[in-house]
């Protein structure tokens, strides 16, 4: 537990959440700012600063759960659509320094949340170095 973590404090129960799933490992509750109805957050009760902190094995356990909320979520909600977003780092959008993955239902493309990728002309010579670049590293 890390002192001046919400997160951590939300898995202590010293601060109220509305709990949507809880096992031995992770916790997943609406998130307060409900971009669209049912947003939740899957945290792990360990803390760690992000994904990219965390190894396989945990990293693994926690999408099992994030698997089996969003089905619960989409049940409940009955929404047609979703997005499953991790931020990390500041750049990305993180604000709260403790993993966590959100699960956005999403009932219309015209909500509150946007997603843009902006394409680009492939070129092939820079993919194939890049891929290469990643996949010896
Ligand atoms: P991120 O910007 O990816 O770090 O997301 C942090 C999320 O935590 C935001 O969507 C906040 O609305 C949410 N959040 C912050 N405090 C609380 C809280 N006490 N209970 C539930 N969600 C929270
Ligand atoms: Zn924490």
């Amino acid at each position: 537990m890390v002192d001046d973590c919400i997160f951590c404090k939300i898995v202590a129960g010293d601060i109220p959440s509305s709990k949507v799933y809880e096992d031995e490992e992770v916790l997943a509750f609406l998130d307060i700012s409900q971009v669209t109805p049912g947003h939740t957050l899957v945290v792990p009760k360990k803390h760690a600063r992000n994904l990219l902190e965390m190894d396989e094995t945990t990293t693994a356990q926690l999408f099992a759960r994030v698997s089996k909320v969003a089905q619960k979520v989409k049940a409940a909600t009955q929404a047609p659509a979703m997005n499953i977003i991790s931020n990390m780092e500041e750049i990305a959008g993180q604000t709260v320094f403790h993993t966590h993955v959100h699960i956005i239902p999403r009932y219309t493309d015209q909500d509150e949340l946007t997603i843009s990728f902006t394409e680009h002309e492939p070129n092939f010579e820079q993919l194939a170095r890049l891929a290469g670049k990643i996949q010896n590293s």
